[in-house]
């Protein structure tokens, strides 16, 4: 049988969610069953995100993450967490990926990913700064040995892995089987607010020792994830001018 692969979303209600819940869900639609998409949503259950699940025709469950009762961004942190603390609970058995809502995936990463025994990795391709720089993160490889890292000057000293959020996948049986993997019980992701980037290698840092027990996909030199930051955070709104709810004109 096919290994299940638990795609973990965290998301919220803002003007462009239905574009990019939607554009996942179609994505998610194309893969061969057996998946389960675990939504997490900040704050409450709202009927925006509830009305795209049900239309969407993959299975999933729609959890809520009550943690955040300010407003910081927080990248969706403590939501991931929620999804970790039911894969545990439920000892739900198949590979975990961070899939978030505002990523393009290709079909066959999905493929991929089923293959993964303890840890895959592979890199992601995303815009910097300036939006016509591309930069790269993730592995470089040897065959499926990872041999070092692609990475941007900011963070390369201090991180020991230079992995973006959607360019690993793990065996959920880490979480909750820890003695098969001779491993100590994980600690959730911790939010890491002032340096970007370090919520990732934290995580990573509990789940393999070193590159010796990563699994590079496809040899590390196919990209399959883009991350583009397609919202305009330069632009400077008139007061008032700002929309808060799902953009969706029916
Ligand atoms: N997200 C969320 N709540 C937040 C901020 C982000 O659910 O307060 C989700 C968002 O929908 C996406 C993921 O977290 O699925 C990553 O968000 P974003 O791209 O804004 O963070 P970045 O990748 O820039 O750190």
């Amino acid at each position: 049988p096919q290994k299940l692969l638990i795609i973990v979303t965290p998301t919220y209600v803002r003007p462009f969610q239905a574009y990019y819940l939607n554009q996942l869900a179609q994505t998610l639609r194309n893969v061969p069953p057996p998946l389960l998409w675990i939504v997490v949503e900040k704050s409450m259950q709202s009927a925006e995100t509830a009305k795209i699940l049900r239309g969407t025709g993959v299975v999933y469950r729609h959890l809520v993450c009550e943690h955040n009762a300010t407003n910081i961004k927080d990248s969706g942190v403590h939501q991931r967490n929620v999804a970790l603390a039911h894969i545990e609970k439920h000892h739900l058995d198949g590979i975990v990926y961070f899939a978030d809502d505002d990523r393009i995936y290709s079909i066959g990463l999905f493929d991929q990913m089923r293959q993964i025994r303890r840890f895959g990795t592979w890199p992601v391709a995303m815009l910097g700064e300036s939006k016509n720089k591309v930069l790269l993160e993730g592995p470089v490889c040897n065959g499926s040995e990872v041999i070092g890292w692609h990475t941007d000057q900011r963070t390369r000293i201090s991180r020991r892995f230079h992995v973006d959020m959607a360019g690993f996948a793990f065996n959920s049986t880490i979480l909750w089987d820890p003695k098969r993997w001779n491993r100590p019980t994980l600690e959730p992701i911790r939010q890491r607010a002032k340096i970007k980037g370090f919520q990732e290698t934290t995580f990573i840092e509990q789940l393999v020792e070193d590159e010796s027990q990563m699994e590079g996909l496809a040899n590390c030199s196919e990209i399959m994830v883009w991350h583009l930051h397609l919202e305009a955070p330069e632009l400077i709104y008139p007061r008032g001018w700002m929309m808060q709810k799902n953009l969706e004109v029916v």
